[in-house]
């Protein structure tokens, strides 16, 4: 199992999601990345732990109010920078954090590849990301609408978060068999694979549902299903205290 952490809201994104990222190294992962958004989408990945990918960052400009990052444990394509995630889309419009296998991946890439899609990981996710560029394109239709529909071409296990260089005050995630937690602050939002990196912000989380589709927008949280039915959020208090996971996650240098 690996980790997701994403932000968005007033704070700076960058070290919220290293230190999360830090609060999930006991999942285990190979590599780690970050995507943030600041007028580019930019991504920054490595090989190796996330302190390594802390030095790689250090001389960026990272800063964000909204970003997201994952640890990976490779299951498609050995673990180097270029499979590590964030993922972008052939246009690089947008980008993919992705936990899980999906399991029909190849069909989809051949798929992709015959419609001229190139690839430039071995993984299953950058699949994934396109996939949800292609049905976006075809349809002419939103981003959210876009991962909804792909959720149906999917087949396996997923938790997900994508971000969109043309809308940098939202974040779409979306789960089946991993687990997403979204944490619910004021005027701000967290989404993680477990609620370690939540904690110290709120302690108020929705546990995301198996083919749910979570919509961050301009503040606002839209939760519906893979079918296109709204939920209402299930706003739960975390009992967790911070100091049961506290561990020597102090400084980020982002
Ligand atoms: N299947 C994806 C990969 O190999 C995600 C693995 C993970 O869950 O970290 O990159």
């Amino acid at each position: 199992m690996c980790g997701i952490v994403a932000y968005v809201g007033h704070r700076e994104a960058c070290p919220i999601i290293i230190k999360g990222l830090k609060r999930l190294e006991y999942r285990g992962y190979d590599s780690a990345g970050i995507a943030l958004l600041n007028g580019n989408l930019n991504v920054y990945k490595k090989k190796g732990k996330v302190s390594e990918l802390e030095s790689f960052i250090s001389d960026k400009d990272t800063h964000s109010h909204i970003g997201m990052g994952h640890t990976r444990w490779a299951t498609h394509g050995e673990p180097n920078d270029v499979n590590a995630h964030p993922h972008y889309s052939s246009s690089r419009k947008i980008a993919i954090i992705h936990n899980g296998i999906i399991e029909n991946y190849g069909s989809l890439k051949q798929h992709l590849k015959n419609k001229g899609y190139e690839f430039h990981s071995d993984t299953d996710s950058e699949v994934f990301i396109n996939l949800i560029e292609d049905i976006r394109e075809n349809n002419n239709i939103s981003l959210p609408e876009a991962v909804r529909l792909a959720l149906h071409e999917v087949v396996g296990a997923y938790a997900i978060v994508v971000i969109s260089h043309d809308s940098p005050n939202q974040l779409i995630a979306a789960r089946k068999g991993s687990p997403l937690v979204i944490g619910v602050g004021k005027d701000e939002f967290f989404l993680a694979s477990d609620a370690t990196p939540i904690i110290e912000y709120t302690n108020e989380v929705v546990y995301l549902n198996d083919y749910e589709l979570a919509v961050i927008r301009d503040g606002q949280l839209d939760i519906r299903t893979r079918e296109d039915v709204a939920q209402t959020p299930y706003i739960q208090k975390l009992e967790l205290e911070l100091e049961s996971i506290e561990k020597v996650v102090t400084r980020t240098s982002c």
